[in-house]
């Protein structure tokens, strides 16, 4: 289904983020996660796609077993550094061959340690937004309208344009070359998100806003969140709640659950058009948070 009709169906959409595993064991884990993730009845769920190349067969191989073997509606990322228009072409008519409505675009990293010298045949989101449009269209993806698409956004800012008034133009270009809707980057604070909106709305950005949540589960994976999403602000009282726990891997994780539940009750008190979980494809926060919230069911 066309990501704009998910968006007018449901009055919150509710959806999950995963990752293509490099291990056996990863993917079994995977797919008994998927399986209680099911019952939950996401809106989408999303797959990510490793810049770096490595698991790149990983996320189609998920993308298309989910869609064959699961009731799942799955958004792959696609990223389109170091990629000609040739590769992405095939990516897209594998998609588009196995009923794939939706593609989430991104432009993606260099390899930690690269040289920027294959950046491929895009430069940037909006390019491959474009591309994908076009595609989609010639493909005759959901009828003839091409695939739904989204993009990225950061309510905290992305650290290569200093300038945030040039950053909504950025992101504002996306929209206007094809984009649905944006997917947030993870915040803890939700003052930065409501206030990066408001201002997404001065710059004439209409595309509905999915907030990107990800729930504080242990002391480490915490540090990992500050090194893969830079920028982003851990609130004091966030890192005071943590710190009350003294090392206590049950109470880091139960600390960490209560704020991202205390986040999407007011994300859904203010009529955030969705929330998108980070699960790490684990879904015991995921499903903890749902019953805090009672959105057991995908508020419809
Ligand atoms: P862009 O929109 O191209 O922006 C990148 C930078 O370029 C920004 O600073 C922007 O302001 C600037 N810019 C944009 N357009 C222009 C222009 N026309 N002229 C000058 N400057 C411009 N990475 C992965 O590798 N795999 C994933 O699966 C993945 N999933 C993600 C999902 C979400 C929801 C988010 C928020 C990020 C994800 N990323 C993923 C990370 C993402 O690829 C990086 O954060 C990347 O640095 C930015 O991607 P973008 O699509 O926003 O790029």
């Amino acid at each position: 289904m066309h990501i704009a009709d998910i968006l007018s169906r449901d009055t919150t959409t509710m959806s999950f983020e995963f990752f293509p595993p490099k291990t056996d064991s990863g993917w079994e884990s995977l797919y008994r996660s998927i399986a209680e993730f099911a019952p939950l009845e996401p809106s989408f769920v999303s797959v990510t796609y490793g810049a770096g190349g490595s698991t790149r067969d990983n996320t189609h191989a998920l993308v298309v077993r989910l869609r064959r073997e699961t009731r799942l509606e799955p958004v792959p990322h696609l990223t389109c550094f170091g990629h000609t228009r040739d590769e992405i072409s095939r990516i897209l008519e594998l998609y588009a061959g196995n009923g794939v409505s939706n593609v989430l675009a991104l432009r993606g990293d260099p390899p930690a340690g690269a040289r920027i010298l294959a950046l491929g045949d895009f430069q940037h989101a909006g390019d491959l937004v474009a591309f994908i449009k076009r595609e989609g269209e010639r493909l005759g993806v959901n009828g003839g309208r091409g695939f739904g698409i989204g993009v990225a956004g950061f309510p905290e800012g992305h650290p290569e344009t200093p300038n945030t008034l040039r950053q909504l133009d950025h992101l504002k270009a996306k929209c206007d070359a094809g984009a649905d809707y944006i997917v947030t980057q993870l915040f803890f604070d939700n003052h930065a998100f409501h206030d990066w909106r408001a201002r997404c709305e001065l710059a004439g950005i209409r595309a509905p806003i999915i907030a990107g949540i990800m729930p504080v589960t242990s002391a480490t994976g915490l540090k990992r969140m500050a090194d893969l999403a830079a920028g982003t602000r851990f609130p004091a009282s966030l890192l005071k709640a943590i710190a009350r726990c003294r090392g206590d891997a049950e109470a880091i994780e139960s600390a960490g659950i209560h704020w991202a539940t205390e986040q999407c009750r007011d994300l859904l008190d203010s009529d955030v058009a969705g929330i998108h979980f980070y699960t790490l494809n684990k879904s015991d926060a995921t499903k903890r948070i749902y019953k805090a919230l009672g959105v057991r069911m995908a508020p419809r």
